[in-house]
């Protein structure tokens, strides 16, 4: 793979940085390594040859692209940039004489090592959970079971998805594309209500039984019943003691850092590989980024660890400077996020809590449109009115505005007023305007009128 005709005379003796995981921490951390330093360079995964974007899976079985589609790099992007790429699981790390060992029997000795494996669907020790058509929806081998499994709703005659988050939504989008009757096991009494606020999580129960799916709150999962065969061919559930016949059964239940590999090695790990604001672990020369890193300390409100696309991207832009010999501290900034349910694009910037872990100090300013589903909540501090953060479904924000206005220490009222310079599409926001400052100031008993800044004003002050 590797065109050793490309590289100096030297490269073997170079510093030799390897890489497990060639996801969106692991590609990007190489890719900035090589923009910064001619050091050997190697990306291992035993998932797929070159790096292809995750979050785009769904819309390869949706028929929207080709898995080729999903890699942003064309495949001799790697060698041109003398990045090697390594097929292979490896099975152990021995952090002493520092080398990898592969389950292939093969090994790889690196100078620093980098691990970024990511996430794997949770399972809970379910009987049955590994029978045929049992699947997540993480791996690129899921999406190829997915199509070996539930092709067409002449072999899949239903799906059971077990879990309510995003990844079990757009599992269920996935499965209706098809005409496939979808099942939905949700634990909790209303849709992602440990994150989403009560209107939002009501709206989003109401949306997806009007797409004709089977929603069943605070059901869940007792065992997967097997065909002759070894085949899913029905499931039981705990509460009620109902058996749903169904060909496959999608285990959305979250995800946990993919480290069994190193539980038997000197690296510290909890939940994931424990790192510090720099990103390294317990062992010298030895660092952990994307889903599968968990920080010592919260960095702010943030989770210890976050499984998101664009953290593993910061993580990796990040650590290539500390290994490129400019010691840097990996600095999120302000929470933001971005999903879909179904057809509803869903933000949020700064902090919304939904009523389990909501602080006893945020308080929230909730509108919904009369019959669309669009809807925004604010929060705020209860005793200063400083702007927390905003959840928007339907009605599509700029991120910059918003991040400055959480940095700038905003109150409410001003971003209230000032919306529509946050609004992608201003003309399509005017139909809400004033509405929302409407019901806002009945609620609060304020006086507001909507303002709009002219955009010059509003980035001459940056
Ligand atoms: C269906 C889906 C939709 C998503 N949508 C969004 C979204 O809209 N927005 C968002 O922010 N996030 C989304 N996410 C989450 C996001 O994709 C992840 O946070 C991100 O891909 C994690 O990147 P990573 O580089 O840390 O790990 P990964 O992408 O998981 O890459 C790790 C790689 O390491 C390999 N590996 C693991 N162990 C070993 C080993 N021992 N040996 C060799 N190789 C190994 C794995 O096989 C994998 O290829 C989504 C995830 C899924 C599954």
């Amino acid at each position: 793979m590797f065109n050793f005709d490309l590289i100096p005379n030297n490269y073997q003796n170079m510093e030799h940085i390897v890489i497990i995981g060639n996801g969106i921490s692991g590609v990007t951390v190489a890719r900035h390594i090589r923009k910064l330093s001619d050091k050997r360079i190697t990306i291992i995964s035993a998932e797929t040859e070159y790096f292809f974007s995750r979050t785009a899976l769904m819309y390869v079985y949706m028929g929207h692209m080709r898995f080729e589609h999903t890699q942003p790099y064309e495949n001799w992007f790697w060698k041109k940039n003398q990045i090697e790429l390594k097929k292979g699981y490896v099975k152990s790390v021995e952090t002493k004489n520092k080398r990898l060992h592969f389950t292939e029997g093969d090994s790889l000795k690196y100078d620093k090592l980098i691990i970024a494996t990511g996430s794997k669907p949770n399972k809970f020790g379910w009987p049955g959970q590994d029978l045929e058509g049992v699947l997540g929806m993480y791996h690129k081998h899921d999406l190829e079971n997915l199509e070996k499994f539930a092709p067409n709703n002449k072999i899949c005659k239903r799906a059971v998805i077990v879990g309510g988050g995003l990844i079990g939504i757009e599992l269920a989008e996935m499965l209706k594309s098809r005409n496939i009757p979808v099942t939905f096991l949700v634990r909790e009494d209303s849709f992602w209500n440990g994150v989403l606020p009560e209107g939002e999580s009501e709206m989003i129960n109401q949306h997806i039984k009007n797409h004709h799916i089977d929603l069943r709150l605070s059901h869940n999962l007792k065992e997967i019943i097997p065909d002759e065969n070894g085949r899913v061919k029905s499931i039981i559930i705990e509460e009620t003691g109902e058996e749903i016949e169904c060909s496959v059964v999608g285990l959305t239940a979250g995800v946990t850092p993919n480290i069994d590999f190193i539980k038997n090695s000197e690296i510290e790990t909890a939940k994931g590989v424990k790192v510090n604001r720099y990103l390294e672990t317990n062992i010298i020369d030895v660092y952990a980024i994307g889903d599968c890193a968990e920080q010592h300390e919260h960095i702010d409100q943030r989770r210890p660890i976050e499984a998101v696309w664009y953290t593993g991207r910061m993580m990796g832009e990040t650590l290539a400077q500390t290994i490129c010999g400019s010691k840097t501290q990996y600095k999120p900034g302000h929470w933001f996020n971005s999903a879909k349910f179904l057809d509803i694009e869903y933000q949020t910037y700064g902090w919304v809590f939904g009523k389990k872990g909501r602080p006893e100090y945020e308080k929230h300013f909730h509108w919904k449109h009369y019959k669309e589903n669009i809807c925004i909540t604010v929060a705020f501090h209860k005793d200063t009115n400083l702007f927390l953060g905003i959840n928007t479904f339907g009605i599509r924000m700029r991120h910059n505005i918003f991040d400055k206005w959480l940095t700038e220490k905003r109150d409410v009222d001003y971003v209230v007023s000032y919306l529509k310079d946050a609004n992608f599409d201003p003309e399509f926001y005017s139909a809400y305007e004033s509405d929302i400052i409407t019901q806002y100031n009945a609620e609060f008993n304020t006086k507001l009128t909507a303002y709009k800044k002219s955009w010059k004003r509003i980035f001459s002050k940056t």
